[in-house]
Order: C-alpha cells, then sequence, then structure tokens
C-alpha cells in the first residue's frame, strides 16, 4: 500500500469524514476547516499535484468540477459563493502531495487569499 496519507483515506484505512464517493473520486471533511464549509475533493488515482497531470486525466479534473458543484448545492453555498483551489507546490502552501482540491464557502473570502 501507498505510504501517502490521501490514498489512505481514500482507500479507508485513515478514517475520514467523508462526504461523497464515486468510482474515481473521494471526498471528505478537512480535518483543520479554514471556513464553515471546507471539503477536499480527490481523485482515488495517486497524482501528486496539478504539474502531474495528463491528458488521461482529463475526465477526472472535469468530474472533480462538477462533484464540487453538486457538493456546494447540499452545503447550501451555491447561491452565497464558494472557492475551488488547488495548492501546487511549495509557495502555494501544498503540504500533501497527492492531488486534492478545497471546497470552501460559507463565509466571505478576501482577494488576494493571505
Ligand atoms: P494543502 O495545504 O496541501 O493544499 O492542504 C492539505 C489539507 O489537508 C489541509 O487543509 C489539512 O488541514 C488537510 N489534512 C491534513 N491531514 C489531514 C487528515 O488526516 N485528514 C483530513 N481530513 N484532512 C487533513
Ligand atoms: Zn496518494
Amino acid at each position: 500500500m501507498s505510504d501517502c496519507l490521501f490514498c489512505k483515506i481514500a482507500n479507508g484505512v485513515v478514517p475520514s469524514q467523508k462526504v461523497a464517493e464515486t468510482d474515481t473520486l473521494f471526498a471528505f471533511r478537512d480535518i483543520n476547516p479554514q471556513a464553515p464549509t471546507h471539503i477536499l475533493i480527490i481523485p482515488k488515482k495517486h497524482i501528486e499535484n496539478n504539474l502531474s497531470l495528463t491528458p488521461e486525466d482529463k475526465l477526472t479534473i472535469g468530474e472533480i468540477m462538477l462533484l464540487a458543484n453538486d457538493l456546494a448545492v447540499k452545503e447550501g453555498i451555491d447561491k452565497s459563493g464558494f472557492r475551488v483551489v488547488v495548492n501546487n507546490g511549495a509557495d502555494a502552501g501544498q503540504a500533501v502531495f497527492h492531488i486534492h482540491f478545497h471546497l470552501l464557502g460559507g463565509r466571505i473570502m478576501l482577494w488576494p487569499p493571505g
């Protein structure tokens, strides 16, 4: 088994608060939420970060965006607004090297981000 934390979460080896699962995706609540809704959406396939994406991942990335929309509706943040964020690499603050899409909402967010 891979030593990757998010692979372990997707496989159920490490527990999480799951909010959605499909054949290819897993979504769960962030352990240290930065907003009233803070969900992480990941592909079950291990992909290190944005730069590691290949053309074969195009469908999966589209599915992630559509799942983000579904979850935003379920969380009641579709009308108020939400962010979908990928932190890529050191300067962006990427801490877990299995690509993940943060779905954030439920409060007013500033721009530029910190
Ligand atoms: P990054 O900084 O890599 O974009 O985001 C990693 C995110 O994973 C952080 O928001 C962090 O709180 C979250 N995280 C780290 N470890 C765990 C964990 O074991 N369980 C859950 N649910 N979230 C985690
Ligand atoms: Zn992984």
